[in-house]
């Protein structure tokens, strides 16, 4: 029984992904051209990029 609750922590970053540059990067939607959009933006040096998992 070493479930690892799923349910913990719902809302304040599930995955946690870090940018070269030691930031956090956060997910953000915008909404634009009639379609949300998400991106992954470093806090720290504002590097965007599609996906969390593009900052390596
Ligand atoms: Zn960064």
């Amino acid at each position: 029984m070493a479930q690892a609750s799923k349910n913990a922590r719902i809302g304040s970053g599930t995955h946690k992904h870090l940018c070269p540059c030691g930031g956090e990067v956060k997910m953000k939607s915008v909404f634009a051209e009639g379609k949300m959009k998400h991106h992954a933006e470093c806090e720290k040096c504002s590097r965007v990029e599609r996906k969390p998992s593009d900052f390596r």
